[in-house]
């Protein structure tokens, strides 16, 4: 038996491989003893770690298992992914959208940090929390989708009124920045909110992606990380603006758990 561990900011993912069969599973950050505990029923399995707390969990399991850098993992993974799907792709930005994101590109078999920015999905429930109260992820996300951000949100369009604008007019001039012109008209429920906190991180997300995709000259832009789960709402907005600023993004299914994947392989 094989264990992939990816253990990240806010959520540890695992891949677990008997017999040619791959299961999935997660386990909040908080819950690391947790996991420790399910690797020490299997003394004998291999074990291969990734990501922030990886070194920690390693103190607390009997495996010596094998470690490898994050970013080398999420590569190796991305790459098992795109080939299983039958999709591969030699010039490509990817962005891990965690806790926190990372953005990467990749030509054929090299892969650089080319950057990154704080807002992720960390953001998502930080900001979420401050704005509503509300800390349960999937009861944030779940608000966020009823949201409506047009009264929060100020577009290019809003600002030239009619007039011939330069840029789309549907492009998000400010994020939050509608609000002292609608706030004596407007009543703004929790949902929309989360939808304007949930817009911000996306847009945030995709417009430093696009640079890099720019950079590079690459066509496609691969997306994963757990801010996508239970989170259709970021999903489109990621996606939405991609394409409205003219590349192609792509989704990977199970994608989250390309580091786990990942430092499996490398092992
Ligand atoms: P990093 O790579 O930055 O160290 P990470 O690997 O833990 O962090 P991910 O697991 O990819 O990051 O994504 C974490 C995000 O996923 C959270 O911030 C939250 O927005 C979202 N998320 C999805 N499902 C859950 C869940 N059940 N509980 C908490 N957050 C969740
Ligand atoms: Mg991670």
């Amino acid at each position: 038996m094989k264990f992939g561990i990816d253990a990240g900011g806010t959520l540890i993912k695992i891949v677990k491989e008997e017999n040619g069969e791959r299961a999935f599973s997660k386990y909040l950050s908080t819950e690391v003893e947790k996991v420790a505990e399910l690797l020490k029923e299997y003394p004998d399995a291999e074990v291969a770690l990734t990501g922030g707390k990886a070194t920690y969990l390693q103190s607390l399991i009997p495996q010596n298992a094998f470690q490898s850098i994050e970013f080398d993992a999420t590569f190796k993974g991305i790459q098992t992914f795109l080939q299983q799907l039958n999709h591969p792709l030699e010039n490509y930005i990817f962005t891990n959208v965690g806790t926190g994101t990372s953005i990467h590109h990749v030509k054929g078999e090299v892969q650089v940090r080319a950057g990154g920015t704080g807002a992720g999905g960390g953001m998502i429930q930080g900001l979420g929390f401050l704005l509503t109260g509300e800390a349960d992820y999937e009861t944030l996300t779940a608000l966020a989708a009823q949201g409506d951000r047009d009264d929060i949100d100020l577009k290019v369009k809003h600002i030239y009124k009619g007039d011939k604008t330069p840029i789309p007019g549907e492009l998000t001039a400010a994020n939050f920045g509608r609000v002292l012109h609608t706030k004596d008209t407007v009543q703004y429920t929790a949902a929309d909110k989360l939808a304007a906190a949930i817009g911000v991180v996306g847009e945030t997300v995709t417009t430093v992606s696009i640079h890099a995709a720019r950079e590079f000259g690459a066509e496609y832009v691969v997306y994963i990380g757990s801010s996508f789960l239970h989170n259709e709402l970021l999903q489109k907005v990621v996606m939405n603006y991609t394409v409205l600023r003219g590349f192609k993004p792509f989704f990977i299914e199970n994608g989250e758990y390309s580091g786990a994947l990942g430092t499996l392989r490398l092992m």
